[in-house]
């Protein structure tokens, strides 16, 4: 692999970019605002933005550099947030800086990392031309809500030709590559018992009892743990499952005729995906008096595949090369615990896609909660890391 030649990144016009973007409040299905100050700022630069619509959301904002029919490299950044929680103490949208650390909604989950990515694109574009090779800048909306916007430019063949994926989530910052990710599988269990009134329990079935049997032995479920892959917390990667909900009753004073219970299992790459079978027997098992059905909930959302990503891939190994260049240390191989955009491009176009960016590890790492923060110095390296890694892929 070649080395790569230094990107000439302007560390206060990032963070500026940055401060920006944690400025406009950008919550999921409320995109419009900042996808249309990204437009702004991509056109500005002359890189010729366009704007694919996502319903239910502000539209995602896409533009390339290389002509069209050439293998594509996708750098995919988010733009909305999760809700602002209880505990702010910082103004979620005012981006202060101190000690060093950008402080507000979206610092870490990703505003710092689309504005890397932001400004690694257009040096890219100032670059000489990226032989053979396209490079594609996406900027998404509706991430944190079953990853609308991706899905919308996976359907619309945004990501046609696509050889390689880079996602600008930072899990573990630049001391990490995020190389596969968990996936997701979610159930619901309906279970239908028999109303009576509530004084002669004998003559109904009741739903909530049976319902709590399964959940207690859903509890006792083995779950597999990988022998090699980590986790971000640089734990052995394993299988979790939770149940979100349940729901029951019947009529006024009578033995609850229904119960549904929603359960999901996080699956990691190698192991399981379809648990039908497996909580089939879990049910029959314990002979419960009411009848059970289960159901894979189907919709889009509810089956994220776990991947994982040839850590000898080109793709792998380019970005190693490039954070080891740019930070003097060599980063760690991860696996992400929750589901993200890498999983839809992974599973629905089968192309080869790592997260890495700016982000914290340990108590720092703030995803999803609030005083979410994050340490500036790894605005620039990450737009470097971007640069190198691309050209390290293109081959120049
Ligand atoms: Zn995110």
């Amino acid at each position: 692999m070649t080395s790569s030649k230094d990107f000439e990144i302007d560390a206060d016009e990032l963070l500026e970019l940055a401060k920006d973007l944690i400025r406009i409040p950008s919550i999921y299905t409320q995109e419009a605002e900042i996808s249309s100050y990204i437009y702004g700022r991509l056109d500005e630069w002359g890189v010729s933005p366009r704007r694919i619509p996502v319903e239910g959301h502000g539209p995602c904002v896409v533009a390339q550099i290389g002509d069209e029919g050439f293998p594509s490299i996708v750098l995919n950044g988010h733009m909305d947030t999760v809700e602002v929680m209880a505990g702010w103490e910082h103004d979620p949208f005012g981006a202060e800086l101190e000690d060093g650390r950008l402080i507000g909604l979206g610092a870490l989950d990703m505003k710092c990392g689309l504005a890397s990515m932001m400004v690694a694109f257009r040096a890219l574009a100032e670059a000489e031309p990226t032989k053979g090779h396209r490079i594609i800048f996406q900027a998404v909306s509706g991430e944190e809500d079953n990853g609308s916007g991706t899905r919308t430019l996976i359907q619309s063949g945004e990501f046609e030709g696509a050889e390689a994926a880079i996602v600008g989530e930072g899990f573990g910052g630049l001391s990490a590559v995020t190389h596969g990710r968990r996936g997701g599988a979610y159930y619901a269990f309906e279970v239908k018992g028999q109303s009576a009134h509530g004084a002669t329990p004998n003559l109904g079935k009741n739903a909530i009892v049976d319902a709590s049997k399964i959940i207690c032995a859903l509890e006792k479920s083995e779950l597999a743990v990988s022998n090699a892959l980590r986790s971000d917390a640089l734990e052995l990667l394993r299988e979790t499952q939770t149940v979100l909900r349940i729901a029951g009753g019947g009529s006024s004073l009578s033995v609850p005729e229904r119960c549904t219970i929603e359960f999901m299992r996080c699956t990691i790459p190698g192991g399981r995906t379809d648990l039908r079978g497996e909580l089939k027997s879990l049910v029959q098992e314990l002979s419960l008096e009411c009848e059970v059905d289960i159901r894979f909930k189907g919709g889009p959302g509810d089956l994220y595949l776990p991947y994982l990503t040839n850590p000898e891939s080109a793709l792998v190994r380019a970005a190693v090369a490039s954070i080891t260049e740019y930070t003097g240390k060599e980063p760690a191989l991860v696996c992400g615990v929750s589901e993200a955009d890498d999983n839809l491009i992974s599973q629905e176009l089968s192309v080869p896609v790592i997260c890495v960016g700016p982000g914290e590890l340990g108590e720092m790492a703030r995803y999803h909660r609030p005083e979410e923060s994050i340490g500036v110095s790894q605005l620039t390296a990450a737009a470097k890391v971007y640069c190198s890694t691309v050209n390290r892929l293109c081959g120049t």
